[in-house]
Parts: C-alpha cells; structure tokens; sequence
C-alpha cells in the first residue's frame, strides 16, 4: 500500500463490528476474513472464562481479572469496558502498529467498545449487525448450547441495550439470510478500499502517469 514515490504509507483502516450475542457475527465475520485475507483481526483479552470449544490466543486471550486490571493501570489497552459481568478489551498492539504499517484492522467490541474506538479513531468504519427478529435471536442463543440457562437469559436481557445502540454505526446489516449479510459486509469493505482518499495515495503513480 506504500506510494513508491513519496514513500509515503497510508494508514490502514479500522473496521468496528458489533452486534448482540447470538446475530451471528463471529461466523460472519469469519467468511469475510476469509474472503478479504488482508486485515487482521484483533484477538481480544478476557477475563471471562474460556468455554469448552475455546483456545487460549485464538479465541481470546484468557486472563485473571488482576492482570486485566494491570494491564488497564499500563495504558495497554486500545479499548476495554465490562461486558455482560467480564472484562473485555483490545491491546494497543492488536491495532495500533498495524494501522501505521498501512493494514486494515477489523474489531470485533461491543458499543461501549465502539464509542471509544470512535473518539480514537473517528474515521474509523463502524458496523452493526441485528438478528431479524427477537424469537430468532432467542433460537440461535439457545441453539449454540454454549451457556447456561441463566446466561441466556442474562444475554437476551442485554441485548436490548446492545441494540439500542445501533443507530450510532456507519452501517447496519441484518443477518437473516448468511449469505446475503456476508455479501453487504464485504461490499462494506470493498467500497471503503476504493474511497478517494485510499485510492488516491495507492494508486499516486497512476493518476500521475494518466496526468502527464
Ligand atoms: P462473548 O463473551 O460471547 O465472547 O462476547 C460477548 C460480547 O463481548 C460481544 O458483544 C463482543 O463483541 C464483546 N467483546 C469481545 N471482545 C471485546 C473487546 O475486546 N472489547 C469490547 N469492548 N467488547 C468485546
């Protein structure tokens, strides 16, 4: 992405995606991933738990609250806040040498999360993915079987103010059909790669040359 010209290198941008447990956004976000192999997903400490199916660094980065809370006294964080009872957070390192080397970033926070990624960052492109209706939500929670009857209900509770939340992203997408909200984010990605002001510091050389 650097301008062999100038030398100049372009930031990369961020990408913000939130939704509420269960609106599918980790299996959306990973198809995109695998469609669009240039931005790097930040893997986000925890102080929550692992669950079964989960892997130490792949999943999350697992942690006791007391290093959570160190790190936090570090100023190692991008982000964090308190989500449904659990420290959640992004390291700077997640984010930002990426970004200055010019590669796309994808967050996957919820609002609180966004709302200081924003303050940061604020040409940053954020993304809100709503289930299509509540009894669906309710479905896919109850259908991964991950948690117990009372964290279904904790999440469902929450997911009202998740929701609530909404109208402050740059985009919403309604996870109904997989593939249709699989291709509204990529289309997402793609129409931000080829903003003008992208476009004009990758492609220096060319408008140059068409110029000349
Ligand atoms: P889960 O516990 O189901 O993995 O995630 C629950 C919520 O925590 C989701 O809304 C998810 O977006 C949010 N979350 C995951 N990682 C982070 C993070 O690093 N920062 C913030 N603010 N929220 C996060």
């Amino acid at each position: 992405m650097s301008d062999l010209l100038t030398g100049h290198v372009e930031r990369g941008t961020l990408f913000v995606v939130a939704a509420p447990s269960g609106a599918g956004k980790s299996s959306l976000v990973n198809a995109v991933l695998a469609q669009e192999p240039d931005i790097s997903l930040s893997i986000s400490f925890t102080s929550r738990a692992p669950r079964p199916t989960e892997r130490h660094a792949q999943h999350y980065h697992f942690v006791s609250q007391d290093e959570f809370r160190a790190m936090i006294a570090a100023d190692d964080f991008f982000e964090h806040a308190l989500v449904h009872g659990d420290y959640k957070g992004t390291a700077r390192q997640s984010v930002e040498p990426f970004l200055a080397a010019g590669r796309d970033v994808l967050l996957e926070i919820d609002w609180q999360g966004a709302r200081q990624v924003r303050h940061k960052v604020p040409d940053c492109v954020t993304i809100f993915i709503l289930p299509p209706s509540r009894e669906e939500l309710e479905r896919r929670l109850r259908g991964r079987a991950l948690d117990s009857e009372d964290t279904i209900l904790r999440r469902l509770a929450d997911s009202r103010e998740e929701i609530a939340h909404a109208p402050e992203f740059d985009f919403l997408v309604i996870n109904d059909s997989f593939d249709r909200a699989l291709r509204d984010l990529c289309a997402i990605v793609r129409a931000q790669r080829l903003r003008r002001q992208v476009q004009v510091t990758r492609h220096a050389g060319l408008l140059e040359a068409l110029l000349a």
